[in-house]
């Protein structure tokens, strides 16, 4: 006991001291850092500059970087409150192998040799192809780098992808059809100088809300937000057309046809850049104003209205995000983006790109250097040529790097239900919380000989499924680089040390590199990733994504850098791509596509009579395994909810805060807290996918693009109950 404090001689001044601080003001004396270490937001693509505060030895503060291009002395909620995720209760600190049917500790030694021998063996009896890899957006790239050639070349399986397909498949499946090669075309700044932006499926303010800082410096745009929601977004709109879900693709074609109709055509971009023209004329014949009214539930006059706009810019954007790639249309509706931008030439200038912007922080950097949907650098596993070349860098047999792409994330899913994929590797992503459909998911888990999980935390409802946990450094524990949705790359620095025997993945897969017997001949040399980084470069040499300009070094002068930026090339220049009008192409001209669109597969009716719409909001991240141990975030957001429009409400005697079950043909999610709002359509709910306690996967289609492989997870047909709790 302590009797200072019991007899009240002690007033714990030490604990609540307080102290005036230059950079955060009159502040708690225990927040007060002893020094600060610049890097990037661990969270979302759009790459702010952070600095971490640490006071002896443990993250305490979190601060914008001032000096950093992207964010410009601002974070969102998330960045605010960044270092709060370090040092939890729920961080992985040791490796754990299960015996017994329970996770017990062992050493790193026995749980290397233990996963390795696993692999080894299953890939003898079932064939190479039997070991799955399903990666993430939250590694630095020198980490998907040596991923990569690790899961290649060293397990020779190609058989590996990444939860980004479940976020931004449909836009790298939707550039490389359209111009030839992934690569987000435009810049944020052109948000600042373009005269009409259209956002389509794009919540940026709860999204990506350090964009929109640009959208407010551009005093002299006009603002089309496309949305079934009234978002937060949509309400910062000039202009807001409410479509029914999933017709996007309908109103893209309607906005083609007015422009051709009112020759808005930029002709003389066409000829010289573009092929296709004449059977995309014949596809838009259908799209006629009136069809697509009723196709999108929009006036023929808002049709109009924002053909004529975006045909008449001088600049026109069009951003988009999860609202299209979420789609069995995905990639269809980012050629439909593509076709409009050239179709008025509205590409490769200031103020002018058809703009993805990605999911993960380090999304770019999976897209770019990764070895998932294309051999790193861009290069395509079909093409003679890009083999030969990168096994030439590499120093290794052209045969050992595969000819085509191997399964996606949902076709590795259903090879484990098939038992094809016998052993699995996941890291950093937790697929119990965010896969579509999680009974299919569950059942392919469970057929499964090995499944190890890699991460920074545990448990997660992943984890606790895993026979071996491998315990990750996470952000601010670990080097490195990000690169954002605009093609920036940033540096990722070290503050603290991960917590107990946790190591980042560049050394774990080093490590394992290592039992496998393949250190020397993939990583000669290699102790830091700024080795990696370096390999990188070379590789990356003359490709769209050309980093070979750009060194630790500089990204330590300039803050952040966009590539290209070939050797000697200036780091100051805003870069866009196709700015001569070349693209990727073999003849390098972009392609028209005739993008059809079609209704969504699952329509509402019968039993199911609303759509279901899924998000998220601005305080919490993906599965929520990190955000949940930031109070302030977990306070603000507690729990997840069902948004309804009052009159369906009403007519099914529902009333706002209500305990409700959202039900689909795949199962149920108990007590969710019913809102009512007119921000959500009659005949639409919407529930926010972070919280895996009311888990909205649970009801979500196992339905996905034919191209990107990405779930169409923002429609499906469901009912609302009354919940048990009610
Ligand atoms: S906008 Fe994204 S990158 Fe910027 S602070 Fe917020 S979460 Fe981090």
């Amino acid at each position: 006991m302590n009797w200072k404090r019991t007899l009240g001689l002690d007033n714990l001044s030490e604990e609540y001291a307080f102290a005036r601080n230059e950079s955060t003001g009159y502040t708690s004396v225990k927040k007060i850092p002893d020094h600060w270490i610049p890097t990037t937001c661990g969270y979302c693509s759009v790459g702010c500059g952070i600095e971490i505060g640490v006071k002896d030895g443990r993250a305490v503060a979190s601060r914008p970087f001032a000096l950093h291009p992207v964010n410009r002395g601002k974070l969102c909620p998330k960045g605010l409150s960044e270092h709060y995720i370090i040092d939890t209760d729920n961080r992985a600190k040791y490796p754990l192998l299960r015996k017994g049917g329970k996770l017990v500790r062992v050493g790193w030694d026995e749980a290397l040799s233990v996963m390795v021998e696993r692999f080894r063996t299953t890939q003898a009896e079932y064939g190479a192809e039997s070991l799955g890899v399903l990666s993430t957006g939250q590694l630095v790239t020198e980490e998907f780098y040596t991923l990569g050639k690790l899961v290649q070349l060293g397990f020779g399986t190609n058989n590996y992808d990444g939860n980004t397909t479940l976020c931004m498949a449909s836009a790298v499946s939707g550039y490389k059809i359209s111009f030839g090669s992934d690569g987000p075309p435009g810049a944020y700044e052109d948000m600042e100088r373009a005269d009409v932006v259209l956002l389509i499926g794009a919540n940026l303010a709860d999204n990506h809300p350090i964009l929109c800082q640009y959208l407010e410096a551009n005093r002299n745009k006009t603002l089309i937000v496309a949305d079934p929601r009234v978002s937060k977004t949509a309400m910062m709109a000039d202009i807001h057309l409410p479509l029914k879900p999933r017709s996007d693709l309908a109103l893209l074609n309607g906005i083609a046809y007015i422009l051709i109709r009112y020759n808005l055509v930029d002709r003389d971009y066409v000829e010289k850049h573009a092929t296709g023209f004449a059977d995309l004329e014949r596809l838009l014949e259908g799209y006629t104003p009136e069809r697509v009214a009723e196709i999108t539930g929009l006036s023929q006059e808002a049709i109009f209205k924002t053909a004529l706009l975006y045909g008449r810019a001088k600049a026109g954007f069009i951003g988009w995000t999860m609202g299209v790639n979420h789609s069995t249309l995905g990639t269809a509706t980012v050629n439909a983006i593509c076709n409009l931008a050239l179709l008025t030439g509205n590409i490769g200038r200031a103020g002018a790109a058809p703009f993805s912007i990605t999911g993960q922080c380090n999304a770019m950097g999976t897209r770019e250097a990764g070895f998932a949907s294309s051999l790193p650098g861009y290069r395509k596993f079909e093409s003679a040529t890009d083999r030969a070349e990168l096994a030439s860098i590499w120093g290794v047999d052209e045969s050992r790097l595969p000819a085509k792409r191997g399964l996606a994330y949902p076709d590795i899913v259903e090879a484990a239900v098939a038992k094809k994929i016998r052993a699995l590797w996941i890291i950093a992503t937790n697929p119990l919380v965010s896969y579509p459909n999680q009974d299919v998911l569950q059942h392919g888990l469970s057929n499964l000989d090995f499944l190890v999980v890699q991460d920074g935390y545990h448990p997660t409802p992943t984890t606790e499924l895993a026979d071996l946990v491998l315990p990750a450094a996470i952000w601010g524990e670990k080097e490195g680089t990000y690169t954002n949705s605009e093609r920036r790359v940033s540096k990722v620095n070290k503050a603290v040390e991960p917590p107990g025997e946790a190591r980042s993945d560049f050394d774990i897969f080093l490590s394992i590199a290592e039992r496998l017997g393949c250190r020397d001949e993939l990583y000669p040399g290699w102790t830091t990733v700024e080795d990696a980084f370096n390999e990188w470069r070379c590789v990356s040499q003359g490709r769209l994504c050309d980093y070979s300009g750009i060194s630790y070094g500089l990204l330590a002068e300039h803050g952040a850098v966009q590539w290209p930026l070939p050797e000697g090339a200036d780091p100051s220049v805003t870069s866009r791509l196709y700015t001569d009008g070349r693209f990727q192409t073999p003849d390098g001209r972009a392609r028209f596509v005739c993008a059809d669109w079609a209704p969504f597969p699952e329509q509402p009716g019968g039993n199911y009579p609303f759509v279901l719409n899924t998000g998220r909001t601005v305080e919490h991240w993906h599965t929520r395994t990190k955000t949940r141990e930031v109070p302030i975030l977990e306070r603000l957001s507690p729990r997840a909810w069902l948004e309804m429009n009052p009159r369906d409400a009403k007519v099914l005697g529902l009333r706002s805060h209500d305990s409700v079950d959202v039900v689909s043909r795949r199962g149920r999610v108990r007590g969710v807290e019913l809102r009512l709002t007119e921000i959500t359509a009659p005949g639409q709910v919407f529930m926010p996918f972070h919280f895996a306690e009311t888990n909205v996967n649970e009801v979500t289609q196992d339905a996905f693009d034919p191209i990107s492989r990405e779930p169409n997870y923002k429609q499906c047909a469901v009912r609302v109950e009354r919940g048990a709790n009610a």
